[in-house]
């Protein structure tokens, strides 16, 4: 069932033009991977995409979860929004806490202490982090790990969109995840894009905003 929804989400994603990045151009990734993004920030809160995409993500976790997450902690700034709007359709029964950006440095994300007290007063109870897209899991893994720094045992990880098959940060840690959609998207490191992937077309490269250009350290 979830994997329907999944999939008719994908295809209105698809459909929309405004998430998914056009042919002809590609992004430095926030993991410095090159490939097409996809930005779940250009949808229009109150739109009925945005109630398809917060109904797809509510339905998942009510189906896959047993028990229900009982915090869902948002990756900055990009899924701020779509936690408050998850945690505001669970009530009572979900805490929504936002990570936070340092002003420093945009990539490094941090729990602010008001989440960190919430947390270390609930240690004993599943965390989710709630991500959007996901290409290794750097931004999201970044949160899971602070909050089990803060003692939480309990802490895994749901992207909406997965778009490679599997996300080595994650693994590293030993964080779980899952993934809503699995739509294996064209991504390559910085030097097989130019040799084989949409540089190597000549697609418009579009370096990551705000961030030195970093290539992969592999
Ligand atoms: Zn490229």
């Amino acid at each position: 069932m979830a994997i329907v929804a999944g999939a008719e989400l994908w295809q209105d994603l698809i459909d929309s033009r405004i998430v998914i990045e056009p042919d002809g151009q590609h992004t430095e990734l926030s993991s410095g991977m090159h490939g097409q993004k996809v930005v779940f920030g250009n949808i229009e809160p109150e739109s009925g995409l945005y109630h398809k995409w917060i109904g797809t993500v509510c339905d998942y976790m009510q189906e896959q979860y047993a028990p229900l997450p009982r915090i869902l902690v948002s990756v900055a700034d990009g899924t701020n929004r779509p936690v408050t709007s998850i945690v505001e359709r669970f009530g009572d029964r979900m805490i929504g806490l936002h990570s936070q950006k340092d002003p420093r440095d945009p990539e490094r994300l941090f729990l602010g202490s008001t989440a960190t007290a919430v947390l270390m007063r609930n240690l004993n109870v599943p965390v989710v982090v709630k991500e959007d897209t996901s290409t290794t899991g750097g931004k999201s893994g970044q949160v899971a790990k602070a909050i089990r720094n803060a003692g939480v045992r309990d802490v895994s990880v749901l992207t909406t969109v997965q778009r490679r098959d599997t996300l080595e940060v994650l693994d590293e840690a030993e964080i779980p995840y899952r993934a809503i959609i699995k739509a294996p998207m064209p991504t390559y490191t910085p030097e097989d894009c130019l040799r084989t992937g949409f540089c190597s077309m000549n697609w418009l490269f579009k370096p990551r905003k705000g961030a030195p250009y970093r290539p992969l350290d592999r």
